[in-house]
């Protein structure tokens, strides 16, 4: 299989102009405004400030999601797993800033028909539509640009590449939002799946450690990064009687620390694991930065083996989680089987 960087050139050669055949059309035409009814809370504002963003991240936006499906594989990671997280990892955008270009474009392109053909006689009908506030192409294509504050945008003929830049900076911009709030959506604080996430990245862009392992090998550490696993810090939300259990709450069956079973106590902490963890940093005390390293507190060490660039700590890295989750399956196994009464 192709490295990560070849999958996703793959899939802009040969899926993406598949999936856009006709976007200069439809793509405005799938965007409406909120109601201006929206909660005053940090939700209901992001979402006033982002009515782009978040209308075409929703999952009825089909290509979008065939797009991520796409990049979720790529991972080996599950279809649940946090979007913004999936983005950032790839250094993906969504596929609308690449549609409003393009539509953008086409609007030049119309401008510049003959006055007799098809083409200008439809712009001239936009055109008369708009005017008299009626629903058209014209009228949403508008409507975006003054939400994402480009209306000035058709006083500039290079507009499209720039619509493209300015439409990334503010993906980034929300992606950067959503990492930071500590709210979930339904309101419960410390509720933010990105909470781990946001300890180590920093930066919108592909991640070094995609295209230097296999697979298999690269998916283990996408899965711990990225929150996409087993631990009870994300299987635990919600109670049997669907109460939410406070992240605090989530606490390690495997070990007597009482501490929350979150990914840096699973790879830096647990006991459970301590056999695992001393065989994991003999091996990396080969490194040539070890020496300054072994003295760092838990979490800086936690972000220094997560953001590692170097292929043999990365390989070291994947195997030790591996093995963790391995042993991790059968200790939960054991812990289920003498719960369970005798009958
Ligand atoms: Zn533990």
């Amino acid at each position: 299989m192709p490295n990560v960087a070849t999958s996703m050139h793959l899939f802009d050669a040969i899926i993406k102009p598949i999936l856009l055949y006709g976007c200069e059309i439809w793509s405005p035409l799938n965007f409406r405004d909120l109601k201006q009814n929206m909660p005053e809370n940090f939700w209901g504002k992001l979402k006033m400030d982002f009515q782009v963003e978040t209308r075409y991240e929703r999952s009825d936006f089909h290509i979008e999601r065939l797009h991520l499906i796409y990049c979720k594989y790529l991972l080996g990671i599950r279809k649940n797993a946090h979007n913004l997280a999936i983005y950032s990892e790839l250094g993906r955008f969504p596929l609308y800033t690449e549609a409003l270009r393009q539509s953008v474009k086409f609007y030049y392109h119309l401008q510049s028909t003959p006055i007799s053909s098809l083409a200008n006689k439809a712009l001239l009908a936009n055109q008369a539509l708009n005017t008299n506030n009626a629903d058209c192409w014209l009228k949403s294509l508008n409507r975006i640009m003054t939400q994402t504050d480009l209306r000035e945008w058709y006083t500039d003929k290079s507009a499209s590449k720039k619509v493209h830049l300015h439409l990334r900076e503010r993906f980034k911009n929300y992606w950067y939002k959503r990492l930071q709030t500590d709210e979930a959506k339904t309101g419960q604080k410390g509720g933010n799946k990105l909470r781990n996430y946001r300890r180590f990245k920093t930066s919108f862009q592909q991640e070094a450690y995609l295209n230097c392992l296999s697979k298999q090998k690269y998916s283990q550490i996408a899965k711990l990064r990225i929150g996409c696993h087993a631990l009870k810090i994300e299987t635990d939300r919600f109670s049997s009687k669907s109460k939410y259990i406070d992240p605090e709450d989530r606490t390690c069956d495997l070990c007597d620390l009482g501490n929350k079973e979150d990914e840096l106590h699973f790879l830096m902490e647990c006991p459970y694991y301590k056999e695992e963890r001393t065989q994991y940093t003999d091996k990396l005390k080969d490194c040539p930065s070890w020496g300054n390293l072994q003295n760092l507190e838990m979490e800086p060490m936690f972000i220094w083996l997560l953001t590692n660039e170097n292929q043999v700590v990365l390989e070291h890295t994947s195997h030790f989680i591996s093995e963790c989750f391995e042993k991790r399956s059968s200790g939960i196994k054991l812990l289920g089987d003498k719960s369970t009464p005798k009958t």
